[in-house]
């Protein structure tokens, strides 16, 4: 890469994130040299956002920095994982600086609230795309899996699905409504919350969990299928955001809540007759109950494909 770009990776993405004990070397060598903790399990996951298919052209640099770290924070949340290490992949279309460090500062805030350190990566010219491979480290046997749903546990959701994609529709002008919801909506697609301390807390109690990228009722599906079970969703039961409600009318709410993609909450199952745990970050909704037939069923039928399948790059 030119020495300008070189400058500014060490300038803006040198010692991002939170400082760790266990990073021995940091960005600057051929490698990182980390010092994982004896006797626990490393949990290892990648995710690529790419411009105009993962997020839309235009979206601020600080907003796409925040993303592409929070998309990873989650498969390890989905998993129980404590969050330590990340690589980081760029491809930016011209080196800028101003763009650059508004990555950086969107990146840096949320990786040192999750206690991640950037420790390395690379960095390309091409059309805009950002890549994180994340570490974090859970105690053997203790990971969240999608396969331990068994008949006759519940099922639960974190926070209100559906709103992140609303807020995509907000910012494409398919919706409106309320300023103050839309607003609110918006703020949702734009800053995605990694459940990471909810996935902390469902270590030992959950039988199975799953982040949300793609739609609770596919993802729900994907749980589902890993466990070799059903899911029976109660409608009554469903979390329906009120910001949602007043932006999409209730029809079209029931479907952002089921299909929308990019809420990044956690779906979970738990044994018969016993509670979530404690969590403040968000509300916790029971919404149906796992069941030994295939298939993902709303009040007693089976949902449309498009709800079911939800969103699928090659479909
Ligand atoms: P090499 O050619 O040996 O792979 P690079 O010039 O690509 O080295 O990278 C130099 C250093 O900068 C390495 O330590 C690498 O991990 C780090 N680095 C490059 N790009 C990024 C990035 N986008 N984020 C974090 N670290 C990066
Ligand atoms: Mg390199």
């Amino acid at each position: 890469m030119p020495a300008g770009e070189f400058e500014l990776i060490q300038r803006y993405l040198r010692g991002l994130g939170a400082s760790r004990d266990d990073v021995l070397l940091g960005v600057g060598d051929d490698c990182a040299l980390v010092a994982p903790p004896p006797g626990l399990e490393l949990a290892l996951a990648a995710d690529t956002i790419v411009e105009g298919v993962h997020f839309p052209k235009g979206l601020r640099a600080a907003d796409v920095g925040h993303r592409v770290l929070a998309v990873n924070l989650s498969d390890l949340a989905a998993m129980g994982a404590d969050p330590a290490w990340a690589l980081l992949t760029l491809t930016l279309p011209a080196p800028d600086e101003a763009w650059l460090e508004g990555f950086a500062a969107g990146f840096g805030a949320l990786a040192l609230r999750h206690g991640t350190a950037l420790v390395g990566g690379d960095t390309t010219s091409g059309p805009l795309t950002a890549t994180v491979a994340i570490a974090g480290f859970v105690a053997p046997a203790t990971a969240l899996r999608r396969s331990g749903a068994r008949a006759g546990d519940t099922v639960w959701v974190s926070g209100l699905p559906g709103e992140a994609a609303a807020g995509l529709a907000v910012l494409q002008g398919r919706i409106g409504g309320p300023a103050g919801a839309r607003e609110r909506l918006v703020a949702r697609f734009l800053r995605p919350e990694p459940r990471v301390g909810l996935g902390r807390a469902l270590r030992g109690a959950a039988t199975a969990c799953i982040d949300v990228s793609d739609g609770l009722a596919a993802d729900l599906g994907k749980l589902c299928a890993a466990s070799g079970v059903g899911a029976a969703l109660e409608g009554a039961r469903l979390p329906v955001s009120a910001d949602l409600a007043d932006c999409a009318g209730d029809g079209p709410a029931l479907r952002f809540l089921l299909a929308g993609g990019d809420d990044y909450e956690l779906v979970f199952t738990l044994p018969p007759g016993t509670e979530p745990p404690d969590f403040a970050g968000a509300p916790l909704a029971r919404i149906g109950v796992v069941v030994a037939a295939p298939g993902v069923t709303l009040d007693g039928a089976p949902l449309p494909r498009d709800v079911a399948h939800g969103f699928d790059h090659f479909a």
